[in-house]
């Protein structure tokens, strides 16, 4: 007999960095995982180590199309998450938040499943409140390089509110904000990895702007958790909920750190801040706190140090 414990559970973006971790624990778990990616920015190789598991499946589908397949719960992750991915055709970035919102939420009230929502911080945009609680309504350019992304993400929110108001689907909404860890792009132009590979391949560290606009940055296995703990909520938790790091750093400092902890010899070089670079980003995560009993346990030091670890053993391949 079926574990009853034991779910079906589908992943779009399953390939992605954020994805494959989230396969990963899904699997170890005792489930069993469908993960559905259509390989724009996620690989097979960041999910050949899940292939040794027979519950494990991946499709390559793109979500701006229908999917018909039975699962009892839905992750949506699939969406480019770096500006450097998202800005290379930013079309297809909105069809996909958007199109591939409605074509996985119809999925989810065909099934009765619960979907889970991977929006952004970038919803917030360039913010005049600090830190931000879900509250705070955002201040994003809608025709800027970002709003692709941005608006797209803010669109699939209101689609997951409105198919939760209009047909009582079973919604969970996560705000994402920045990650960092293992199978990170090399070079998705994430600061994060930048200045890792900078460091490790003794290249100058390109630090935009004077680096003083700051960043908060969660360790992956702590931002999985927050995932699984969101989806394992009873109905009336829908979100939104913010889910990152609330310790700040400037990007000054985290060049600082990446240096040190690799012992590069790299220097600092200044480029132009991109266009509507958000000054600053911190999460307000009362709300996780309360609800999910949840907050990041993992140290940026830490973190980094294991991070440069991947990249290390990649770039010595
Ligand atoms: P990623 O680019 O590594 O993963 C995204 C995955 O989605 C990739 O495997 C890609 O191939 C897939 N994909 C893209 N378009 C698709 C489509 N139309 N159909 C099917 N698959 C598609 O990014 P990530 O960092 O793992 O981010 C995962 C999710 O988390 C994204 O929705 C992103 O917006 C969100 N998020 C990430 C961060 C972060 O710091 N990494 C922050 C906020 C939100
Ligand atoms: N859809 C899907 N898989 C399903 C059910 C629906 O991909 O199992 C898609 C379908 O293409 C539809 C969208 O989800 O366009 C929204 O579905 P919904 O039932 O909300 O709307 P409708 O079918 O009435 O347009
Ligand atoms: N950044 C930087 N050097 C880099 C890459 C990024 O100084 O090589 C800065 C970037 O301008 C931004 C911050 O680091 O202020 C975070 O950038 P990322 O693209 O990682 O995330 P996001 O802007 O989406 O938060």
């Amino acid at each position: 007999m079926r574990d009853p414990l034991r779910k079906r559970v589908l992943v779009t973006g399953g390939a992605g960095f954020i994805g494959s971790h989230l396969c990963e624990r899904l699997l170890a778990e005792g489930h069993e995982v469908l993960c559905v990616d259509n390989f724009f920015t996620g690989t097979k190789q960041s999910i050949a180590h899940l292939r040794d598991y027979p519950e494990f499946e991946a499709i390559r589908h793109d979500i701006t199309f229908p999917l018909y397949l039975e699962v009892e719960e839905i992750y949506n992750l699939a969406c480019p998450a770096s500006p450097v991915h998202y800005q290379h055709d930013p079309v297809q970035t909105t069809k996909t938040s958007v199109h591939g919102a409605i074509n996985m939420l119809g999925l989810a009230k065909r099934l009765k499943a619960r979907i889970l929502q991977a929006s952004t911080s970038e919803v917030y945009g360039d913010p005049s409140v600090h830190p931000q609680p879900e509250s705070y309504v955002g201040s994003v350019n809608p025709i800027g390089p970002r709003s692709c992304y941005d608006e797209g993400k803010r669109c699939a929110e209101t689609l997951f509110f409105d198919y939760y108001k209009q047909h009582a689907l079973e919604i969970k909404v996560a705000r994402i904000f920045n990650t960092y860890g293992p199978r990170m792009h090399p070079h998705d132009g994430r600061v994060v990895s930048n200045f890792i590979v900078q460091a490790l391949s003794g290249e100058p560290i390109t630090v935009y702007g004077e680096g003083r606009q700051s960043r908060s940055f969660c360790y992956v296995d702590d931002l999985v958790d927050g995932l699984a703990r969101l989806m394992a909520t009873p109905p009336e938790v829908t979100g939104p909920i913010n889910l990152g790091n609330p310790v700040e750093f400037t990007i000054r400092a985290l060049a600082e750190r990446v240096i040190e902890l690799t012992g590069s010899k790299s220097r600092l070089v200044f480029r132009p801040l991109p266009q509507d670079d958000p000054r600053q980003r911190c999460p307000d995560i009362s709300r996780a706190r309360a609800e999910l009993d949840w907050a990041p346990v993992t140290a940026l030091d830490e973190g980094l140090r294991r991070t440069i670890e991947y990249f290390d053993q990649l770039l010595s391949r």
